[in-house]
């Protein structure tokens, strides 16, 4: 079948939100190459091709968390032996965003190990956001499930991203987690798009599901109303004490088609490689990188398990050729307020 037959007019309609399942499967069935060339022609059509975005990921609140999510050491229903920690003080996450900051990170991400945020909570992230960004960077964060009004709070705080991944498909998701639904979460995207922040959702792959399922997940975030700003792939990281800790490994090449597949469908999308990096060598990063995946997790962690580390990252774009995004964030206000700079400095 040639890419020709799946997509009917590739070239005009490029971004879609109608997605059937066939037409997913029929990507994921392409010759390989066939399925990188279209993935590349879209991705340079939309992104400068040697072109990175690079994001710092920092557990802001670590373990204890209530939720079952199978593949997570952060569940308190799992004994990981992953150490418990609080919610970071204001100033020891600043000190982080500005080392991430001289690093080369354009964004800094923030995520907490909760169900949702506790309104006694709210305060401190939003003190976080402010802090972050006042820095000049990209701020992000992950908190699990929110309000209407927690989205109002964090989007007025200035918050650019919310990341909330869908995980699988709905046929799988209930393997998976059990403790919210695969509605739950399509709500708190909705209470994040409305708000008027941008969308970080993607999934996980090689945690025991066929191919239609991630076939599945690739359609709901395409069919979204507008397609996630970001769309994390991570490959699962078989983690000791967890349900997942003996899944097997995902091919390689299977996972270098479910980035070309999100590429093709969400052209406009920054694909991130995430979670599962440290198990992929310069080649298959490269092969990514091809496939249409322009942003990664920098960094010596990715929340709670090992990440490349940075001068990895560097090396190999020097070998590709390849520069980091610069940010396109309005500069940080001349006169930032005492209030921040008291706590930063402090
Ligand atoms: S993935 Fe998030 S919500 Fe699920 S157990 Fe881990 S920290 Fe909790």
């Amino acid at each position: 079948m040639s890419i020709a037959t799946v997509i009917a007019e590739p070239t005009s309609r490029d971004i879609r939100h109608n997605w059937t399942r066939e037409e997913v499967e029929a990507l994921f069935a392409l010759p390989f190459n066939d399925l990188l060339f279209e993935a590349q022609s879209l991705h340079r059509k939309y992104f400068d091709p040697n072109k990175v975005q690079v994001s710092t990921l920092l557990s802001i609140k670590t373990g204890a968390c209530p939720e079952d999510c199978a593949y997570c050491p952060q569940s308190t229903r799992y004994d990981t032996g992953l150490e418990v920690e609080k919610l970071m003080e204001v100033q020891k996450v600043l000190e982080q965003a500005r080392a991430a900051k001289a690093a080369g990170s354009t964004r800094f991400c923030m995520g907490a190990a909760w169900r949702s945020p506790k309104q006694r909570d709210m305060p401190h992230v939003v003190a976080m956001v402010k802090g972050v960004r006042e820095l000049g960077l990209e701020t992000c964060m992950t908190l699990g499930m929110l309000t209407e009004g927690q989205a109002a709070e964090l989007a007025e705080a200035g918050l650019d991203y919310y990341n909330h991944n869908l995980d699988t498909s709905p046929e799988y998701y209930g393997d998976i987690i059990t403790t919210r639904t695969y509605q739950d979460r399509l709500d708190t995207l909705d209470h994040v798009r409305d708000s008027g922040m941008k969308i970080c959702s993607g999934g996980i792959v090689g945690m025991g599901e066929q191919q239609g399922d991630r076939a599945g997940m690739l359609q709901q975030l395409a069919n979204l109303s507008q397609h996630p700003e970001s769309v994390p792939i991570n490959m699962l990281v078989r983690v000791e004490g967890t349900p997942l800790e003996a899944e097997d490994d995902l091919d390689s090449f299977e996972f270098i088609r479910v980035i070309a597949v999100a590429r093709i469908m969400m052209p406009a999308s920054h694909v991130r490689l995430s979670a599962g990096r440290e198990e992929m060598n310069e080649q298959m990063h490269a092969l990514a990188y091809f496939a249409g995946a322009n942003s990664i997790f920098y960094g010596e962690k990715l929340l709670t398990t090992p990440n490349p580390r940075a001068n990895s990252d560097m090396a190999l774009f020097g070998k590709l050729g390849i520069n980091t995004e610069e940010l396109a964030l309005e500069q940080p206000p001349e006169d930032p307020s005492p209030q921040f700079y008291d706590a930063a400095r402090a």
